[in-house]
């Protein structure tokens, strides 16, 4: 059965080892007995955000319960991109969009942020979360971001961690466009060995727009680089996906290629 291709990927909490048997929860096991109507002996891929992607099998299977043997490992772990994407939210299925998106593009953590013209007054973080594991199951990622509790814009920049630079989308004022900030920043970053591009977060402001008041505090902090996007003004969900987009392109994972052969397409020739 090692090599067998599997014909869906999971996205687990259990510790993945050699000769281990692991059970899924309620909601995984019906996904595989009642919509895809799988049986013991079929294989799938597992992954739970530590210890890479295994290959395994189904052995029992029946209603709510579901336990696997893991084969072998596919992948081993491997250090992402430490990017965060900062938001203000937005209509229900903009922001599912834009989670499901931010996950695809390889942000490390989602932080909802509460500004002065946030028109939504609640966000569901476990539906949020819900949508960035399916994306990550879906897009051959071995971590799913982690969604964080939203905060206001002034608690978010209180306890803004050390060391973490912060990209602020701005649509209007003086700024840098993304690609002529990123460029710099790649530069500066190649003149120190190893090239440490450090961990990053990209912010969008809401439908609305930034208060003055907001820009400006963001303008006068030091790990603060405010950015445009262009002459046009974009939604929300695109401005951020298309801040993440550059990061990755520039200072990101944007040069390496996906698990091609592994997903089950022949790897290319040459
Ligand atoms: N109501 C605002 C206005 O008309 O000026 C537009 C806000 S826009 C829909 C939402 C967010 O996307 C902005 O707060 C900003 O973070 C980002 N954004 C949109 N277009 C942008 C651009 N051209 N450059 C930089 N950021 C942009």
């Amino acid at each position: 059965m090692a090599g067998a291709k599997p014909v869906t990927r999971l996205y687990v909490e259990a510790v993945l080892a050699a000769d281990q048997t692991i059970g899924l929860d309620h909601a995984r096991a019906h996904f595989l007995r009642s919509v895809l109507r799988l049986g013991p002996g079929a294989c799938l891929a597992v992954f739970n955000g530590r210890d890479g992607e295994w290959l395994a099998q189904i052995e029992g299977l029946g209603k709510g319960w579901c336990s696997l043997a893991l084969l072998e490992q596919r992948r081993v772990a491997a250090p992402e991109p430490d990017l965060w994407l900062v938001f203000a939210p937005i209509k229900r299925a903009r922001i599912d969009f834009m989670a499901e998106k931010a996950t695809e593009l390889g942000c490390s953590l989602l932080q909802p942020m509460m500004t002065r013209f946030t028109a939504v007054s609640r966000v569901n973080e476990e539906r949020l979360a819900a949508n960035a594991r399916e994306a990550a199951e879906q897009s051959e990622r071995l971590t799913v971001p982690e969604v964080r509790e939203t905060v206001s814009f002034a608690r978010l920049l209180e306890s803004w961690p050390q060391g973490r630079r912060l990209l602020v989308c701005a649509e209007w004022g003086a700024v840098q466009p993304i690609a002529e900030a990123l460029q710099a920043i790649r530069a500066e970053a190649e003149e120190v060995p190893g090239h440490p591009t450090g961990p990053w977060a990209v912010m969008t402001g809401p439908e609305g727009g930034f208060a003055e008041s907001e820009l400006d505090a963001l303008r006068k902090l030091p790990f603060v680089t405010p950015v445009g996007l262009g002459p046009r003004i974009l939604r929300a969900d695109t401005a951020a996906l298309a801040a993440i987009a550059c990061w990755q392109a520039v200072l990101g994972d944007g040069a390496r290629r996906p698990p091609a052969a592994l997903a089950g397409f022949p790897a290319p020739e040459g």
